[in-house]
């Protein structure tokens, strides 16, 4: 985003909210050149999020790959993996950040996988944290099982 008083063209966003509408988020930025502060509309549907991946590239926000990843591992779970993909593509775009990292966006996804499916949040969590072998992976769902006594029983998925 151009500064619009000297024209560098790096600035930190320091509040960002959406606006009433609710199809433009409202930026208060400053620049980090001259430090003069200016406010910016941008379209959610034109913002982009980078995503800084582990070799240290970046690529745009693809919300697709995302999804992908979650429905792999809400396969015949009673969960809606695109409506967890909106509320981490929302709470993105609403952030005060421009940039995260691949990791950052896996820990997002496990935290709400989690909260909704122990199988689902397991699956996905396996493939973003690769789990070194399979002790590492039982060690987690024995820390689910602590963590959250079941109310009552379900019915095995048979997996
Ligand atoms: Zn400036």
């Amino acid at each position: 985003m151009k500064c619009p008083y000297c024209g560098f063209l790096d600035s930190k966003v320091i509040d960002s909210r959406p606006t009433s509408e609710g199809t433009s988020i409202r930026r208060r930025r400053e620049c980090l050149s001259c430090q003069k502060r200016f406010t910016t509309f941008e379209m959610l549907e034109t913002m982009q999020i980078t995503v800084v991946k582990k070799d240290g590239s970046r690529e745009l926000f693809d919300k697709q790959k995302l999804l992908s990843g979650l429905y792999r591992a809400s396969n015949k779970r009673p969960i809606d993996p695109s409506a967890i993909a909106d509320s981490i593509e929302s709470e993105l775009l609403n952030g005060l950040v421009s940039e995260v990292t691949t990791a950052q966006i896996g820990e997002m996804a496990m935290e709400k996988l989690k909260a909704v499916d122990d199988v689902a949040y397991v699956r996905f969590a396996s493939v973003y944290r690769e789990f070194k072998d399979v002790d590492t992976f039982l060690d987690e769902l024995k820390s689910l099982r602590r963590h959250r006594p079941r109310r009552k029983k379900k019915v095995k998925d048979g997996e």
